[in-house]
């Protein structure tokens, strides 16, 4: 399959054209000419690597009512991503070899987007005991990040032992930051507003003293954690300061941290009602501001898909989790693009390059997050950033609807999308 994209802006600079032939970028130039080639007409669309999100929930197995590989991956690609890291929080938990194998293949299988599952910490996200993180990296999904998200590896000396384990095979542990004894019952940010709205507050420090003891512990053995969805002016603090100082930590922030506040929990709309919770307007910029100077490496959707009974119910008994793939690109255009803080050539770096070197899939026959370059893996993203759309959540391709975005205007749109030189999206649809 060979396609030729016309005048495509790499990076957002100067149009050019670019061959996909065989999976791989074959030629990068003005003016390429391929007769046996699909032609694909790229005027003011901009091209970016595909992208690659570390933190993802497909729901399957266990919770096919939510999401499956087969949409999840459909609304990853038509977001623009290439490759998932699917979180281990299922049912049953990718806790084994055989049920991260199990989620790789239906991933190979769906061929939306390459699916890298995320092995638990812990056997049955119990927080007791470590999981079989060796046979999990030796399996044929070859999981190299480990998380227990949706909870927090709490107990000090299993989350040591999981960061000196996974130092064997170049793992990383990704901590879901929350101090779970701070946080009983927590419903949204603690603050004046919860007060007022009557809804336990969930506070700050209680994602920060996490954050601060998982780097010490990392720096101590020698090995990497990463932090998932930073949501505090104080976590951002502690991550610039360890780095600083070259301790051993990447950091993730989500779209919606990027732009929505608590002020939205008012509403009593458990749309809004996600873990970690929405801040303030204070911490949102700390946010902003430590993606772009590289403190927070990666915008990682966190997307959280569920089921409509899940969320259409009192804000205390709704589940915690908002979708993120088919708008993150949007989002991140919106708050980090048009406000000045992120060229395009950074929103290749956060969104494909940091998360594939995070994720260990830079290298390899399945690389991804590699340069648009002559040689690399076809994986790209064409977009129209000139596009306004207000989003809809009827028109999405997940299997559930709660977004944060809904009636929101958003710029930008996903024109195309490339995995190995296939389309997967054309014209803004699945191939
Ligand atoms: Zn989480």
């Amino acid at each position: 399959m060979t396609w030729l994209v016309r005048g495509a802006r790499l990076l957002g600079s100067e149009p050019a054209d670019l061959l996909l032939r065989d999976g791989r970028i074959d030629e990068i130039g003005p003016g390429l000419a391929e007769k046996n080639a699909s032609v694909l007409v790229a005027d003011g669309l901009i091209a970016l690597p595909g992208l690659v999100d570390l933190h993802t929930h497909l729901r399957e197995p266990g919770r096919e009512d939510a999401e499956t590989v087969e949409t999840g991956t459909q609304a990853a690609a038509l977001g623009g991503y290439t490759a998932v890291h699917a979180m281990a929080n299922t049912e049953p938990v990718a806790d084994t070899a055989g049920v991260v194998e199990q989620v790789w293949r239906l991933g190979r299988e769906a061929g939306h987007a390459d699916v890298r599952p995320v092995g638990a910490v812990t056997a049955g996200l119990d927080g007791d005991r470590l999981a079989e993180l060796g046979a999990m990296a030796d399996s044929a999904a070859r999981v190299r990040v480990f998380s227990d998200d949706g909870r927090c590896v709490s107990d000090a000396l299993l989350m040591r032992r999981a960061l000196e384990y996974v130092k064997a095979f170049d793992g990383v542990i990704a901590q879901h930051a929350q101090e779970p004894r701070l946080t009983d019952g927590a419903q949204m940010n603690e603050g004046e507003l919860a007060g007022r709205l009557g809804l336990r507050g969930w506070p700050s420090v209680a994602e920060e003293a996490v954050v601060a003891r998982d780097i010490l512990l990392a720096a101590h053995v020698e090995s990497h954690v990463h932090i998932c969805h930073v949501s505090t002016r104080g976590a951002v603090e502690i991550v610039r300061l360890a780095k600083r100082r070259g301790l051993p930590v990447t950091a993730e922030v989500t779209p919606h941290h990027l732009l929505l506040t608590e002020d939205l929990a008012a509403t009593y709309d458990p749309r809004y009602k996600v873990n970690p919770p929405l801040r303030m307007a204070d911490d949102v910029g700390a946010l902003r501001a430590g993606l772009a100077d590289g403190t927070i490496d990666v915008v990682a959707t966190d997307h959280a898909p569920h089921p409509v009974e899940d969320k259409d119910c009192e804000w205390d008994a709704a589940a915690f989790g908002m979708l993120g793939l088919e708008t993150a690109l949007s989002v991140v255009q919106a708050t980090m693009v048009e406000t000045g803080l992120l060229s395009w050539s950074d929103v290749a770096d956060r969104l494909s390059a940091a998360p594939a070197r995070i994720g260990r899939c830079n290298s390899g026959d399945a690389a991804q997050g590699r340069p648009l370059a002559a040689g690399e893996p076809a994986n790209l993203v064409l977009l129209d950033p000139t596009v306004r759309r207000v989003l809809d959540a009827r028109e999405l391709a997940s299997l559930s609807r709660n977004t944060p975005f809904e009636g929101m205007t958003l710029p930008g749109r996903v024109v195309a999308t490339f995995l190995r030189g296939r389309p997967t999206v054309l014209d803004g649809k699945l191939a």
